[in-house]
């Protein structure tokens, strides 16, 4: 055992010695009169639906309550049960989901309703081990729905649950590192029973008053355990590790309208960033990119008899956007062209009354929202939606639309 280590587990045992340490009853009363009301959460009382756990669960990943609770109650009304998702064409899923962000979830949300219907007859599994084998369930969704949907002894820690336990304990180790050591800690303070309560409870407490800047501790149930609130520098917790941004990778996106009012688009690849999604053609996404030499990227459209090829016109400014993983920069051509123009192999035309049913990722309708007024003022009808800059907000991770 390491020094470190060894200096850990004191440090846990004078805690627990500590009567002044953080209680679990506390925080139960405190839920218990406190807690918050969202559409997925059963009430006192009520039967737990592990559907609906789960799919909110999965929703919430990355992704703020108030994006999510739309979505959440579209899908609920559309597919009621796990059995009705797992007959759902995959395309419907992604085009539901459409907006979201991390696109990889609405393909694994698929593909689980199939596994649990084929694999479980219908019903979720209990246990966090046979929950983390259906796809797209990790450590933490697996903790969550046992604990919530079973009231199993599970502790799910997410970035608001690592927030609280670092400040409860004032733990100086910076994140990543000290994951290990807060999920001990948040395992320790989970009472045996009420599982599912606590867990709520903890999420209740980092998204309303352990916030991540000024915290509320004088409305805190767990204040007077807490080792950051007596040493008053809570707002510094958890410590971080500086994080690295990616390099700027820029690119250029082609808004192709036919004068009858379709729009060019393609779908790209199953699997990888975007996956599945729908997108206007584009070229590369590269850190050295060429602005000048764009077009060479552009499909190949022919323009009037007289013209030749189409003629992309540039908008100006540029569309940015950020992923996980770096930032993004596309500058923007459009053009138009004759009606029933054929499209180049791989693109298909969409109707300007399908695109809000498309499954346009946010960068995609902000790239649509970016293109010429006029030109689009008369291809599309009134009942268009470009879904302008339809941003998602900061998450349960404090991310951006990012997308895995
Ligand atoms: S006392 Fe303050 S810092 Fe400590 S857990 Fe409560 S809100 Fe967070």
């Amino acid at each position: 055992m390491t020094l470190a280590a060894k200096s850990d587990g004191r440090q846990r045992e004078a805690d627990r010695a500590d009567k002044s340490g953080p209680r679990a009853a506390d925080l139960l009363a405190w839920y218990d009169r406190h807690r918050r009301a969202l559409p997925w959460r059963a009430r006192p009382g009520e039967e737990i639906d592990p559907y609906r756990v789960w799919l909110s669960e999965i929703m919430l990943q990355q992704t703020t309550v108030k994006a999510v609770a739309p979505y959440y109650a579209r899908f609920l009304a559309r597919w009621p049960d796990v059995q009705a998702l797992a007959a759902a064409p995959l395309e419907d899923v992604l085009k539901s989901w459409a907006g979201l962000g991390y696109y990889a979830r609405a393909r694994n949300l698929h593909a689980c309703a199939r596994a649990v219907a084929e694999r479980h007859g219908g019903a979720f599994p209990r246990g966090e081990e046979e929950l983390r084998a259906l796809p797209g369930i990790g450590a933490y969704t697996a903790a969550a729905i046992a604990a919530i949907a079973f009231d199993a002894p599970a502790t799910p820690v997410d970035g608001n649950i690592e927030r609280v336990i670092a400040r409860l304990h004032a733990i100086e180790t910076p994140l990543p590192a000290a994951k290990p050591d807060i999920a001990v800690r948040a395992r320790e303070l989970t009472p045996r029973r009420r599982a599912g309560d606590f867990a709520q409870a903890m999420m209740d407490l980092g998204a309303t008053i352990c916030t991540p800047k000024t915290p509320a501790c004088a409305l805190c149930p767990l204040r007077e355990g807490c080792t950051a609130h007596r040493r008053g520098d809570a707002e510094t917790f958890p410590r971080r590790t500086p994080k690295r941004e990616g390099a700027l990778r820029r690119g250029a996106a082609f808004v192709a309208w036919r004068a009858d009012g379709f729009l060019l688009v393609r779908t790209r690849a199953a699997r990888g960033l975007l996956g599945g999604m729908t997108e206007v053609p584009t070229t590369e996404w590269v850190h050295h990119f060429d602005d000048g030499n764009a077009l060479a990227s552009a499909p190949h459209l022919p323009g009037a008899p007289s013209t030749g090829p189409v003629a992309w016109r540039r908008i100006a400014g540029s569309v940015r956007h950020v992923f996980t993983h770096f930032p993004l920069e596309l500058s923007v051509y459009a053009a138009e062209v004759a009606p029933r123009t054929g499209a180049p192999a791989g693109m298909r035309w969409i109707a300007a009354a399908d695109i809000a049913g498309e499954a346009f990722p946010s960068l995609m309708r902000k790239v649509l929202a970016h293109a010429p007024a006029h030109t689009l003022a008369h291809t599309l009808g009134a009942g268009a939606d470009l879904g302008s800059n339809r941003d998602i907000q900061p998450g349960r991770k404090n991310d951006d639309d990012r997308t895995a």
